[in-house]
C-alpha cells in the first residue's frame, strides 16, 4: 500500500447543498444562480459538484476552460454551461458543437462564433462581458452602443442573451470601486438598451457581491467560493457556511526525540523538550504549503497538534507529545473537523499568507476524493 492511499479529500455534498440554499435565500427575488465550478470546482471535483448544484436548482454552471465545459456535457449535464473567461476564436466550432454558452470578450471571438453558428445553421446564445474596472477581460463600457447597434447585421446567428461584468474588490464592501463598477455596468446597460438591445440575463456579483450588494443581483448571481463553505472576506459569524472539503491522512510513524534534537530540513525546529514526533505523509506536493509551518496545526485523537519543522514534499511532522496514545495508523485531520476542533480553510490560508481559493485548488488536486 502506498502512502498516498492514506490521504483523502473528503467532499461533503450535503454541506455544498446547504451553502447553495443559504446563498439562494439571500438572493433578490427572481434571480438565479450561475454556480461557478471552474478549476475542478475549486479543487472539489468538477462533475460530482456540478451535478449536485444542478440538481439543487442552479440555473447554470460557470467554468473557464472549454475542456471543463465539454466534460460537463459528456457527464450528461444539460443546463447552461457558461464559459466565463472568454475563449480563443479557434474554440468556436467546439463551443457550438457542444451547445456551450460563451462569454464573449472581443470581436474576433464574436466573428468566429458567427461563422461556426452559420455553418451549423444554429442560433447560438452569447453573453457579452464588459470590463467595468476589473481590468482583465471584456469590452469597454463605451463600446456597448456600437456593439448593440451592429449585432443583428454583423452577427445574425448569435443571440445576444446576456451582459455581465466581474467585481474586483467585492471582498472589501467598503471599497468605492464596487459602487463605481456597478454604476458603470448600469451605464453600459443603458447604452445597449438605447441601441435596441435589452439583455435578458444580466449578471455582476460573485459570492462577496451576492452577500453585500443586493442592488446588483440583477438576473443571475455567480457565487463560487461561498458554495464551498469559505467566507469570501473576513469570516462572518452570522453566515453559517459549512466547509465542503476536509483533508485527512494517517500517521505513518511516531518517534521520540530528546531535547535539542532537530526536526526536518534546515533544522528550523529544534525540540526544546523530549518530544514525540508524528510523521504524516502529506507535503507541499499535496498542496499543503511549505509556508504552513510554523504555525499550522493538525488534529490527532481530537487534539490540535502543532506542525513542527519544515513541511517536506511528501511529509510533515507534528508534535504529539501531549496526545495520549498517538500511534501509527491514527487519523490526522489537516483540514476539517475532528472531535471538538475544526481547522477551517480561512485559518490555513491566513497562516500561509494566501487566500482560501488558492489553497482549496491546491489541496484538492492530488489525492483521492471521497464524496459523502
Ligand atoms: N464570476 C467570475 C467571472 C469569476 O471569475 C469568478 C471566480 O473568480 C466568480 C464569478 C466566482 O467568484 P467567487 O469565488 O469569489 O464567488
Amino acid at each position: 500500500m502506498s502512502y498516498a492511499s492514506l490521504n483523502r479529500i473528503v467532499v461533503d455534498l450535503e454541506a455544498l447543498r446547504a451553502n447553495f440554499a443559504l446563498l439562494r435565500e439571500r438572493l433578490a427575488p427572481g434571480a438565479g444562480v450561475l454556480a461557478v465550478v471552474k478549476s475542478d470546482a475549486y479543487g472539489h471535483g468538477l462533475v460530482p459538484v456540478a451535478r449536485a448544484l444542478a440538481e439543487a436548482g442552479a440555473w447554470g454552471l460557470g467554468v473557464s476552460e472549454v475542456e471543463e465545459a465539454v466534460r460537463l456535457r459528456e457527464a450528461g449535464l444539460r443546463c447552461p454551461v457558461v464559459l466565463l473567461s472568454g475563449l480563443v476564436p479557434e474554440a468556436a466550432e467546439e463551443v457550438v458543437h457542444h451547445g456551450l454558452l460563451p462569454g464573449v470578450t472581443d470581436r474576433a471571438t464574436l466573428d468566429a462564433l458567427e461563422g461556426a453558428a452559420a455553418r451549423a445553421d444554429r442560433a447560438v446564445p452569447v453573453h457579452v462581458k464588459v470590463d467595468t474596472g476589473m481590468g482583465r477581460l471584456g469590452f469597454m463600457p463605451g463600446e456597448l452602443a456600437e456593439l448593440a447597434a451592429a449585432r443583428a447585421d454583423r452577427w445574425p446567428h448569435l443571440r445576444f442573451e446576456g451582459l455581465y461584468t466581474h467585481l474586483a474588490a467585492a471582498d472589501d464592501p467598503a471599497d468605492p470601486l464596487n459602487r463605481e463598477q456597478i454604476h458603470r455596468f448600469r451605464e453600459a446597460l443603458e447604452l445597449a438598451e438605447a441601441a435596441g438591445w435589452r439583455p435578458g440575463l444580466r449578471h455582476v456579483v460573485n459570492s462577496a457581491g451576492l452577500l453585500h450588494f443586493p442592488e446588483a443581483h440583477f438576473d443571475l448571481a455567480r457565487p463560487g467560493i461561498a458554495l464551498y463553505g469559505a467566507h469570501p472576506g473576513p469570516v462572518d459569524p452570522d453566515l453559517p457556511l459549512r466547509p465542503v472539503m476536509a483533508v485527512t491522512s494517517r500517521i505513518i510513524s511516531v518517534r521520540d526525540v530528546p531535547a535539542g534534537w532537530p526536526v526536518s530540513y534546515g533544522h528550523a525546529f529544534v525540540a526544546d523538550r523530549p518530544t514525540r514526533v508524528a510523521v504524516i505523509p502529506v507535503g507541499y506536493d499535496d498542496g499543503y504549503l511549505r509556508r504552513l509551518s510554523p504555525g499550522a496545526r493538525v488534529l490527532v485523537r481530537g487534539r490540535p497538534s502543532p506542525v513542527i519543522g519544515r513541511v517536506c514534499m511528501k511529509a510533515l511532522m507534528a508534535d504529539v507529545t501531549d496526545v495520549a496514545g498517538a500511534a501509527p495508523g491514527d487519523e490526522a485531520v489537516l483540514l476539517g473537523r475532528q472531535g471538538r476542533y475544526d481547522i477551517r480553510i480561512e485559518e490555513l490560508a491566513d497562516r500561509a499568507g494566501t487566500i482560501s481559493y488558492e489553497l482549496l485548488c491546491l489541496l484538492g488536486r492530488r489525492n483521492q476524493r471521497i464524496y459523502r
